[in-house]
């Protein structure tokens, strides 16, 4: 089996006004991904999906450019039946031979961020192939599947102190959720503004659903103490991202400052990046997004990092279908796996690309067992929305 063809689109999105949200990326207007279609010679077709951004929007004609011009000439007569080995062979580049031999890696010089996203979206559609070649769902060939749904979380809270209680309680009466997430930190300005909004969900929901909060890396170490001790006395699941990426020590003072535990991850890449926040522990609970940190080949050496730290497993799933299914059929296959992110944003990258129907009911997912990643994507779809 080879690799006949790779194509790459920058798709662009537009989202209504009235669906749209504010945050600290602020106004979303659009939901954009690297979408990446493979085709092999006997016609089988994968699909997968990089990130360069944070949050729905951004530029992806650099990241396109990448895979097109640079990544698939590369690939092209190679057997796609091999994501690990093309993995290793995209990332050491022209050393790839010398470190497979070696036995340890030999990155070449841009060895993150576009790199790895590219990677990310070519590995993703590998698997996707591999299980479709194999008529096996991608958690079959990860060792399988702890059960044929998992619990999921609804990821959003944007509203202010006087209407995010009804935003989450909406939430958890649209899905059964038991679980829900909300924005914190630089939307709000000071620490007591978050911390007030936190206080109000809790007296709306009641104790017997999970709150976590998500800062995307807008507080600094002083603020995030602050803010953390200011809802100590209510109940908060994680607190994800209290501090940018690139001060793990900082994260590691916070988790250590503090008794809710630190969530991480989604703007990190590769096993190094995540071996690292488990030395310092910095983090109780991972959050790999798999259409940046490279993908699901990288994602499940990520797991086991986890898993050997006794830390936890919960993707970055707020992405298009293709990495959104990668992370579900890893959670599935994952021993430290324990919680899905579902978007209520609005997600048209996940809803609208695909055929299938993807919804939570009493707060549950069902974890697909069609081959491959499991999801059809609609081709006309992505020419649509493509931007030249
Ligand atoms: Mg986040």
């Amino acid at each position: 089996m080879r690799i006949a063809r790779i194509e790459a689109w920058w798709v662009r999105v537009p989202i209504e006004r009235k669906n749209q949200h504010r945050s600290d990326f602020g106004q979303i207007a659009t939901f954009d991904a690297a979408i990446v279609r493979v085709e092999t010679e006997c016609g089988i077709v994968g699909w997968g999906e990089g990130k360069n951004a944070a949050g729905s929007a951004g530029e992806y004609a650099a990241l396109v450019h990448l895979i097109n011009r640079e990544v698939a000439p590369v690939l092209i007569g190679r057997d796609p039946r091999e994501p690990g080995v093309i993995w290793e062979a995209l990332y050491n580049g022209v050393r790839h031979r010398t470190a497979a031999s070696a036995g340890h890696a030999m990155p070449q010089l841009a060895r993150r961020g576009h790199t790895l996203a590219a990677i990310s979206a070519i590995d993703i559609a590998l698997w996707d192939i591999l299980g479709k070649h194999l008529g096996a769902p991608v958690w079959r060939l990860l060792g399988g599947r702890k059960a044929d749904k998992l619990p999921a979380y609804a990821s959003g809270g944007w509203a202010g102190v006087d209407t995010i209680g009804d935003q989450l309680s909406s939430y958890v009466e649209k899905g059964g959720f038991r679980a829900v997430k909300m924005r914190v930190g630089a939307l709000d300005g000071p620490p007591h503004v978050s911390a007030a909004r936190v206080s109000a969900a809790r007296a709306a929901l009641g104790p017997g659903i999970d709150i976590m909060v998500d800062a995307h890396g807008t507080f600094n170490v002083g603020d995030a103490k602050r803010f953390a001790a200011l809802v100590a006395d209510q109940d908060v699941a994680w607190f994800e991202e209290p501090v940018i990426a690139d001060d793990k020590r900082g994260m590691a003072e916070i988790r250590a400052a503090c008794s809710i535990p630190i969530a991480a991850g989604e703007s990190e890449a590769t096993r190094f990046a995540f071996r690292d926040l488990a030395v310092l522990r910095a983090a109780d609970i991972f959050q790999p997004d798999l259409g940046y940190c490279g993908g699901i080949s990288e994602g499940w050496k990520i797991a086991a990092i986890a898993s050997s730290f006794n830390l936890r497993l919960a993707p970055h799933l707020w992405a298009g279908a293709p990495c959104f299914f990668a992370g579900l059929h890893l959670c599935a296959a994952s021993p430290a796996s324990f919680i899905i992110e579902y978007s209520l944003g609005a997600n048209p990258m996940i809803h609208d690309l695909v055929e299938e129907t993807i919804s939570v009911q009493d707060g549950m997912i069902d974890v697909p067992d069609r081959p491959g990643l499991g999801f059809t994507i609609s081709e006309d779809y992505v020419r649509k929305h493509a931007v030249d």
